[in-house]
């Protein structure tokens, strides 16, 4: 093996293919998809098929207290900060075979591209598989990042329990995960996540690849509103306290305020619920939400307060009893500009095209990147779909995601050419 020209490497993308394939067999559901919840005999099987892959590549293989699982390639200069990248194995009970496991297996065929070329960078790099992202068992979406990244106490963690009153505690010790094992976080120089994109954008303007500049913001309200339960027969429309006409009033507003924020505003009225439900009584009670999610911070707080906004004043103007309440929030992430950056220029000059995006969807990036340097490639995916057995990708897309991510990490690994 000789040194080559580090520009000019790159991911052999039939490997990538084989071994996503291979993984997808582990937990296979008959409609092709997977189901390899966190911390069942099948997430283990699949990290023991990684650390096996991660080993015969040269990789050092530690998994910290709460189960996030880092393969390490030595750098140079090993004692610097490492390059890292990384996603998660665990998948829904109906999931698809890319969803993380994509960006955990980009990560390796990193490393494997680095060694076949004998490229040393003087930064180590590290691929992490990181515990817990689906949080469909255990009810806490991207735990294992979350504990590593100090937004989330282990505790907390362990404590959590499946519907079976088994805990992420126990799972992890009958797992055979070392609970004494350091939790310390390790430094990071950058953190780059590439995944599928789980939406419809980038197939639908036929692109290759979304270079991720954030995480928008996300807002949902519960909506109640207090009527009076009457027949639907003899009680005449002016005597009536109906809920509904609360509701009526709102939706048309609500729908005009996110329009007037722009095609990224999100408005989302999922649940509508009546109380007694029954077809010939007016409801005595309202339950609807709604999700808001918008990019920009600025705009974002505009039209979660004119929803606010919306919704009192049909309260106030109907006259009944009700309140509209915030149940859930996570803040939107901007990525760190030298990572998208990095991104950027490895996309054009590998002469992909590329749009750059905000995520709709949480990844662990969110929580690496409230501690370390932080971005996201995203590929594209069959109509979008994704939390779906049917989920797909092209093999040249995947291909494309896992060069980018290889050379946006070498220019931040520091491959200094002719060093060697
Ligand atoms: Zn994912």
């Amino acid at each position: 093996m000789h040194n080559h020209d580090p520009a000019g490497v790159r991911v052999n993308g039939t490997r990538l293919w084989s071994r996503l394939m291979a993984m997808g067999q582990i937990g296979a559901t008959v409609n092709g998809g997977c189901n390899r919840q966190a911390l069942t005999d099948g997430d283990f099987e699949g990290r023991e098929l990684f650390s096996r892959w991660a080993k015969a590549a040269g990789c050092t293989v530690r998994v910290d207290a709460i189960g996030n699982l880092f393969a390490r390639r030595p750098g140079r200069r090993d004692g610097l900060p490492v390059v890292m990248t990384g996603s998660h194995l665990d998948t829904q009970p109906t999931g698809g075979k890319f969803d993380g496991v994509y960006g955990v297996l980009a990560g390796l065929e990193v490393i494997e591209s680095l060694n076949e070329h004998a490229i040393a960078t003087p930064h180590p790099i590290e691929v992490g598989v990181w515990c817990n992202e689906e949080g469909c068992r255990f009810p806490m979406a991207m735990m294992g990042s979350a504990v590593w990244a100090g937004r989330l106490p282990v505790e907390r963690a362990y404590a959590l329990t499946d519907r079976g009153g088994s805990s992420v505690r126990q799972e992890l010790e009958r797992l055979g995960v070392d609970l004494q094992a350091p939790l310390s976080r390790q430094p990071v120089k950058a953190a780059l996540e590439v995944h599928i994109e789980q939406g419809p954008v980038l197939e639908q303007q036929s692109k290759s690849i979304g270079i991720v500049t954030g995480v928008q913001h996300m807002r949902r309200y519960e909506v109640t509103v207090l009527g009076q339960e009457a027949h639907a027969g003899p009680t005449p429309m002016d005597m009536r306290r109906d809920p509904i006409r609360v509701l009526a009033e709102a939706l048309p507003a609500l729908y005009a305020a996110a329009a007037k924020r722009g095609p990224q505003a999100r408005l989302t009225v999922g649940c509508i619920e009546t109380l007694p439900g029954s077809p010939n009584t007016v409801p005595g009670r309202l339950r609807f939400t709604v999700d808001v999610r918008h990019p920009d911070g600025a705009q974002y707080a505009a039209l979660c307060g004119e929803v606010e906004q919306v919704v009192e004043s049909a309260l106030k103007g109907q006259a009944l009893g009700g309140e509209i309440r915030r149940v859930w929030e996570a803040p939107g992430v901007v990525f760190d500009p030298q990572c998208v950056t990095a991104v950027r220029r490895a996309a054009a000059a590998l002469h992909c095209d590329a749009i750059e995006m905000v995520s709709g969807a949480g990844h662990d990036s969110c929580n690496l990147a409230a501690v370390v340097p932080t971005g996201m490639i995203f590929v594209p995916c069959a109509g979008g779909l994704s939390h779906n057995e049917a989920e797909s990708a092209l093999p040249r897309d995947l291909e494309a995601g896992a060069n980018v991510l290889l050379q946006a990490m070498l220019s931040l690994a520091d491959q200094e050419p002719g060093e060697l």
